[in-house]
C-alpha cells in the first residue's frame, strides 16, 4: 500500500526559481520547523567549462544577486564562472539611433552577470541539501492534483502528497496550472528564439549588445574570456520564417550571417557552438492564486526575452511569497490562509504586467514597418541618450534598485 506523505509546503519544480525559494523560505527564522517537499522531474543539469558554455544564460539584475547572496550561493557561483557587464549598448538597425546605458551613470560596479542557467541551478541543489527541513524528491513529475481540506498532488512514481500550500514553480508549460485551471492571457509573440554560444575576434567589452530589426531584436551578452578567446551567448529573437532559414544553415554560413546581422561590432563571428530554436510566447496567468495554491516564476508569466528579466521577475516572486510566509509565521496565521496569498498576488501581479506591457511596447515600437514610428523611434533614441535623469531611471528600474 502507498503511503500518503504530508508536508506543510510543497514546490514543484527545482530550477531558477523553486529551487531558491526553498532555500529563502527554509534559512527564515519562523519557518525552522515547516517540512518543505521540492519535485523536480529533471535530472541535475549538465556541467559546462572551459570552451563549452551553457547555452541557456541568464543576465541577473544585483536585486536578484542579492537574494542569492542572502541564501549562500553567489559567491559559489561568482568564483565558478560569471561575467559581469557595466554596459548596455541598444541600437536601431535601421535607423541611426542608439543608447548608451551605463553603470557609472547610477554609481553602480556594474549592471549586472551573465551567468550560464546550469550553474546557477547545480549551486542552488548543493545549497538545499544543507536544510534538513527541504525533502527533495528528484526525479518524480507531478501528474495529478486535487482540491480539499488538504491540496493533495500524485506523482508518476506512484506516490501521493498532501500539502497546505503547493506552490507551483515548474516553468512556462506548469502542469499545476492547467490541473488547476489557472486561467491565462497569451499569444505567440510571432518569435522563434535561436540561442547558441559564438566566439569573436574582437573582446566584447563587458557590454550587454542588442541590436533592433524589423525581424526582431539580436543580443550579444559578454561571457568569460577563456584563453584570451572571446566569447558571447546571442539570442537572436527573429519571425518564425528566418529562424527556419538561420537554422538550416552549415556553421559558416550562419557565423557570417550572424556578424553582417550584428553590424560586425565585434569583427568577426569564429565559430558558433550548436543552435538551439525556441518559439516564444507571451503567458500571463490571471490570477496567481487559489486556495492553497500559488504559481511564481516562469509559471505565472513568461516575457519576452529581449529584456533578460524573466528569472529576475521570478526572483523577486521570490522574495515577496517567502516574506509574506514569514509574516504569517510571527503572527501566527496557518499556511492555508488565503490572506497570505492575497499579500502576495497584490504586489506581484501588477509589477509583473507592468513591465511585460513596456516589454511589448518597446518590442512593437521596434518591430514596426511604419515612418512616423521609425522617426518617432530615432527622435526618442537621441532624446533618451541626452536625458541623463530619465536614462538613470530606466537603468535603476532595470538593474531592480526600483
Ligand atoms: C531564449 C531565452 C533567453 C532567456 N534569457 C534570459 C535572461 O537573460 N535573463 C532572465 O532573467 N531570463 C531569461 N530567460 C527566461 C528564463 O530562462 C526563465 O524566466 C527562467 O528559467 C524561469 O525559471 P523557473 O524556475 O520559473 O522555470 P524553469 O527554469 O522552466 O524551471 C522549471 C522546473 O520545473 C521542473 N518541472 C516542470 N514540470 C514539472 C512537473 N510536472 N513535475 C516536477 N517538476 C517539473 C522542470 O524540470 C524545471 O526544472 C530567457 C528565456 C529564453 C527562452
Amino acid at each position: 500500500m502507498v503511503m500518503t506523505q504530508n508536508y506543510d509546503i510543497i514546490i514543484v519544480g527545482a530550477g531558477l526559481v523553486g529551487a531558491t525559494l526553498a532555500c529563502v523560505i527554509a534559512q527564515q527564522n519562523t519557518c525552522s520547523s515547516l517540512r518543505i517537499a521540492l519535485i523536480e522531474a529533471g535530472a541535475d543539469p549538465q556541467h559546462f567549462s572551459g570552451e563549452q558554455f551553457d547555452p541557456r544564460v541568464v543576465a541577473l539584475t544585483p536585486a536578484s544577486q542579492h537574494l542569492l547572496t542572502k541564501i549562500g550561493v553567489w559567491e559559489k557561483i561568482v568564483t565558478q564562472r560569471a561575467c559581469a557587464y557595466s554596459d548596455m549598448e541598444v541600437w536601431d538597425g535601421e535607423g541611426t539611433a542608439n543608447i548608451h546605458f551605463s553603470a557609472a551613470e547610477v554609481r553602480q560596479n556594474c549592471l549586472g552577470h551573465i551567468i550560464e542557467n546550469s550553474l546557477i541551478v547545480t549551486a542552488l541543489r548543493e545549497q538545499l541539501i544543507k536544510h534538513p527541513q527541504i525533502t527533495l524528491i528528484q526525479p518524480a513529475t507531478l501528474v495529478g492534483l486535487s482540491k480539499g481540506e488538504r491540496t493533495q498532488i500524485a506523482l508518476d512514481n506512484g506516490a501521493t502528497l498532501t500539502t497546505d500550500l503547493l506552490i507551483a514553480a515548474d516553468g512556462g508549460h506548469s502542469k499545476v496550472r492547467e490541473l488547476a485551471e489557472f486561467a491565462t492571457r497569451e499569444w505567440d509573440y510571432g518569435h522563434t528564439a535561436i540561442i547558441t554560444t559564438v566566439q569573436t575576434e574582437l573582446p566584447h567589452q563587458a557590454t550587454a549588445w542588442q541590436r533592433f530589426m524589423r525581424t526582431g531584436p539580436l543580443a550579444f551578452l559578454p561571457l568569460s574570456t577563456v584563453d584570451g578567446k572571446y566569447f558571447c551567448s546571442i539570442v537572436w529573437s527573429a519571425e518564425h520564417a528566418l529562424a527556419d532559414e538561420l537554422m538550416t544553415l552549415n556553421d559558416a554560413d550562419f557565423c557570417a550571417r550572424l556578424g553582417f546581422a550584428f553590424e560586425h561590432k565585434l569583427g568577426k563571428i569564429l565559430h558558433s557552438a550548436t543552435r538551439f530554436a525556441v518559439p516564444l510566447r507571451q503567458r500571463h496567468a490571471k490570477n496567481y492564486i487559489q486556495s492553497q495554491i500559488v504559481l511564481v516564476g516562469d509559471a505565472a508569466h513568461n516575457i519576452h526575452p529581449l529584456a533578460g528579466q524573466g528569472v529576475n521577475l521570478g526572483l523577486l516572486d521570490v522574495a515577496t511569497l517567502a516574506q509574506e510566509i514569514e509574516r504569517a509565521g510571527e503572527r501566527g496565521i496557518p499556511l492555508n490562509d488565503f490572506s497570505i496569498l492575497r499579500r502576495y498576488q497584490r504586489q506581484r501581479l501588477t509589477n509583473n504586467l507592468l513591465m511585460m506591457s513596456a516589454m511589448e511596447a518597446f518590442k512593437r515600437l521596434f518591430g514596426s514597418e511604419s515612418l512616423t514610428i521609425s522617426w518617432l523611434r530615432n527622435t526618442g533614441m537621441h532624446q533618451l541618450n541626452s536625458l541623463t535623469e530619465l536614462k538613470k531611471i530606466i537603468v535603476k528600474a532595470a538593474i531592480g534598485l526600483h
